[in-house]
């Protein structure tokens, strides 16, 4: 059962890792909790956008004509009877006359009769009369009803992201909730006797959890929901009741450690014989042993990912599977990763037969072009590198050997952003 002919390639771990995987179904949100999500429904605005006349400037409603008339900006004033005032909000109770104005104040409507606003800063005088220095064109400093967008037009269609913009517009159009793919809700556990939270003290042997910290992370990054975080142990009963549990209350299970060949494998002891959940080697490093399938929730098939349980191999599984799977339920676009070309600054060597996942930091060269130089610890545990670490370079299976000024193909580690804080 060791033999590499049996390893699967890394694509098709992901196309198995796709199948059967939608956008969640839409569910109704509160417009300010939607930022980062996608639409799953058309709305069209409920109203003209400005949805009266109204004052661009604060100063003066007047009729454009009655200045003109009147000889407003040959070196004299012309002065109006101020007969109303209008804030944002008021409602016009007044049609201004010739020789009669409005004080008016941006956002306000516009009078009946009037047909321009003359500044503030082109009068001078106050509350009862003013007097304008300056004549307007007609239509000076009016926004007009529906100039922006007419009411009845489209401002979200299904599949539209919606950016804080795009909820701007949202809001403007008169919604208060949106039909959308919503968060999936993850649990994401650690498994492992030798973990200990961190902030608390180590005895012999013991290790803080991080994988559970950097997955519940990235969960939040992509978009998700990390619905529970914990460290559930090595015990085989504990840990086959907290799944049955788990699987109950979330859209996606990602577990970590206990997937390869040691005595202890406790994800690979509790869910080898599932029937729904399967363990492979996949031609990749790191992330080799991986356990993938769906635990069931009666009917509900609930996304299961068995990670490996070194730090780097469960970060860089949950990039190339995870992360698509969860880009995917929230209806987001492909494709999942942004990918460059760099040029090595430094030789490397890669293993025959797999994907090499090696992190590197992407940095300009003299010549202008991306550099990518690849860090030091290539080895699984390496955390502090992988912390440094802005690119993972894709060193195909035929490479075994690199030189500086190659040109690899890198995946971009983005932050992205849309998340939402771990509960
Ligand atoms: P496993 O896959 O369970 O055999 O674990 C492989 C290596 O990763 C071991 O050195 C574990 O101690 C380490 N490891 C497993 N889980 C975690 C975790 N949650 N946080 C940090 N290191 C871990
Ligand atoms: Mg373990």
């Amino acid at each position: 059962m060791s033999g590499d002919a049996e390893m699967r390639e890394v694509h098709e771990h992901m196309a198995a890792a796709m199948e059967g995987v939608a956008p969640l179904p839409g569910e109704r949100l509160p417009v300010a909790e939607c930022v980062g999500l996608v639409a799953a429904e058309r709305l069209v605005s409920r109203v003209d956008l400005p949805g009266f006349d109204n004052s661009a400037m604060d100063g003066y409603a007047v009729q454009a004509a009655d200045l003109v008339r009147a000889g407003a900006g040959r070196g004299r004033g012309v002065r109006l009877q101020v007969i109303g005032h209008l804030a944002a909000g008021d409602a016009p109770t007044e049609a201004v006359r010739p020789g009669t104005a409005i004080q008016i104040m941006t956002g306000a409507p516009l009078p009946p009769g009037a047909d321009a606003v003359v500044p503030v800063e082109d009068t001078y005088g106050g509350a009862k009369l003013v007097t304008i220095t300056k004549t307007v064109p007609a239509g000076r400093h009016i926004r007009r009803q529906g100039e922006d967008l007419a009411a009845g037009s489209v401002v979200v269609s299904p599949g539209d992201l919606l950016t804080a913009r795009r909820i701007g517009l949202v809001a403007a159009a008169g919604h208060g909730e949106v039909l959308v793919h919503p968060r999936p809700r993850v649990a994401v556990v650690s498994t492992g006797a030798e973990l200990v939270a961190p902030g608390a003290d180590l005895a012999p042997g013991q290790i803080y959890d991080s994988n559970s910290h950097l997955l519940a992370a990235a969960v939040t990054a992509v978009g998700g929901l990390t619905a529970y975080r914990g460290s559930i142990g090595d015990d085989p009963e504990l840990v086959r009741a907290e799944l049955a549990r788990l699987v109950t209350q979330v859209d996606v299970i990602i577990t970590s450690g206990g997937v390869s060949m040691g005595v202890h494998d406790v994800i690979k002891d509790v869910l080898r014989d599932s029937g729904t959940v399967e363990f492979v080697q996949v031609a990749m490093q790191p992330g080799k042993p991986q356990g993938l399938g769906v635990l069931l929730d009666g009917e509900r098939r609930v996304p299961f990912f068995g990670l490996p349980g070194n730090p780097v191999s469960a970060a860089v599984s949950f990039t190339i599977f995870v992360r698509p799977v969860l880009r995917r339920m929230l209806g987001l676009e492909q494709p999942e990763t942004t990918t460059v070309s760099a040029e090595l600054t430094a030789g490397m060597r890669s293993p025959a037969g797999k994907v090499q996942f090696a992190r590197a930091r992407a940095r300009m060269l003299p010549n202008d072009r991306l550099g990518a130089e690849p860090l030091a610890g290539q080895g699984s545990h390496f955390v502090a590198d992988l912390a440094e670490a802005n690119l993972l370079l894709i060193i195909p299976p035929d490479t075994t050997e690199l030189s500086a000024g190659d040109v690899v193909h890198a995946i971009l580690l983005e932050d992205d952003d849309g998340g939402v804080t771990a509960r």
